[in-house]
């Protein structure tokens, strides 16, 4: 199903999103076969050439770039940029003068962030890279050990896509060309996770994906009813997958679950290997740096500041996420040197209950038009702020702003 999938039935049932799909994978394919020298000399090139281009074709990056007394050609993979942070204060206050004037209107597509934890704020991107985040999915995909047009039911437990969900092209998409089963709308309730095991059990699914508390919810509903059918992967995505919440899918699956790692504005950029030792953040996508802001009981807290190479049509540079990662010492199994996270913690949201039994995810409610306070972290300051802590993992590769 593969091949014929990506090469075939989804270019032709959407261009937009699927053009020129064989050929991108093809690149990033090719990249991830090359020595570990060669990648970082790519990623450096691909960091080069998008500062580069914010630099001569968008008017607020000319000036921070400037102000900084930084040209692109300094830019290094090894240490911080010497650029300011990109805020989404930045984002909502400044949208006109961080479009790349070398993009025409028609290339643009805009999107909304996901507001995880804020009002979401619109931004945009250029057609070619929507496509190359597509093909970088499939890629992070592949780690899992699935493939294009393997059948997957997806469960997010909210209502917040019902309104693309009711578009019959997008249906007609997702259902028969991608052998996606939409997620069910909705809050979790007693009567939904029933709705939703005799549709699992229907289908057999090879994929079970979806928010972490939603799958940890329908998991427990399953092993208290009855498990009769174990997908090939599940995926995790859109909220923190907690220990707990990673046993549960453990237990019920009898397979570790794959977390992933993705938002709106910078699509998706790290996934777990089989390895399941952390998250890599693929280093044809991002170009990623780790700011130290403070403790946990699972060690030091960094911000994950992120450089989108994939998106030329309005370019995001050190753009703070405000996501918060730990990293780990170790070197995965897999022998990848790409940039690995033990934990995100900066999205955790739990389930809320309902008076009436229901869950819903807790990162939901921040999708709420209403500003949302920010989530409770458990992180202490580090004194000295923004001096590198002592016991902090070193690697080469990884900048760290200090
Ligand atoms: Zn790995």
């Amino acid at each position: 199903m593969g091949i014929f999938h990506t090469h075939v039935v989804l270019p032709l049932s959407e261009p937009e999103r699927y053009s020129g799909l064989p050929g991108r994978l093809r690149q990033i394919g090719k990249f991830e076969r090359m020595s570990e020298k060669q990648q970082q000399k790519i990623q450096l090139d691909r960091l080069r050439a998008l500062l580069e281009h914010a630099y001569t074709t968008v008017p607020y990056y000319r000036k921070q770039f400037d102000d900084a007394g930084f040209h692109p050609r300094q830019a290094r993979i090894d240490r911080p940029l010497p650029l300011p942070v990109l805020t989404w204060e930045h984002l909502r206050a400044s949208e006109a003068w961080l479009i790349s004037t070398a993009c025409p209107p028609e290339k643009l597509r805009v999107t909304a962030s996901s507001g995880n934890t804020r009002v979401p704020i619109r931004f945009y991107r250029d057609i070619e890279g929507i496509r190359d985040k597509v093909a970088l999915k499939l890629k992070l995909d592949e780690w899992s050990g699935i493939k294009p047009g393997d059948s997957s039911m997806m469960l997010w437990g909210t209502g917040s896509s019902a309104k693309r969900e009711s578009n019959w092209k997008w249906r007609m998409d997702e259902g028969v060309f991608m052998r996606q089963t939409p997620p069910p709308p909705g809050t979790i309730a007693p009567q939904d996770l029933e709705r939703w095991q005799f549709r699992y059990e229907k289908q057999r699914p090879t994929v079970l994906a979806g928010r972490a508390t939603v799958l940890a919810a329908f998991a427990a509903y399953l092993m208290e009813h009855g498990v009769r059918h174990r997908p090939h992967a599940v995926i995790a995505t859109a909220e923190v997958l907690s220990p707990l919440h990673r046993q549960l899918l453990v237990s019920a699956f009898k397979s570790e679950p794959f977390n992933q790692y993705g938002r709106r504005d910078v699509g998706m950029i790290a996934a777990e290997c089989s390895e399941h030792e952390g998250l890599h953040f693929h280093p044809w996508g991002s170009y990623v740096e780790f700011d130290p802001v403070g403790n946990s009981p699972d060690g030091i807290v960094y911000r994950l500041l992120v450089t989108d190479l994939l998106n030329y049509g309005q370019p995001f540079i050190r753009y703070d996420t405000g996501d918060c990662v730990t990293l780990t010492d170790q070197t995965c199994s897999c022998g990848r040197w790409f940039p690995l996270a033990g934990r995100i913690v900066g999205r955790l949201a739990d389930g809320v209950v309902r008076a009436n039994g229901a869950v819903v995810p807790g990162i939901a409610l921040t999708n709420s038009p209403t500003p949302m306070p920010r989530p409770f972290l458990p992180i202490l300051p580090i004194k000295g702020a923004r001096k590198r802590p002592a016991n902090a993992p070193r690697r080469k590769n990884w900048a760290m702003s200090a």
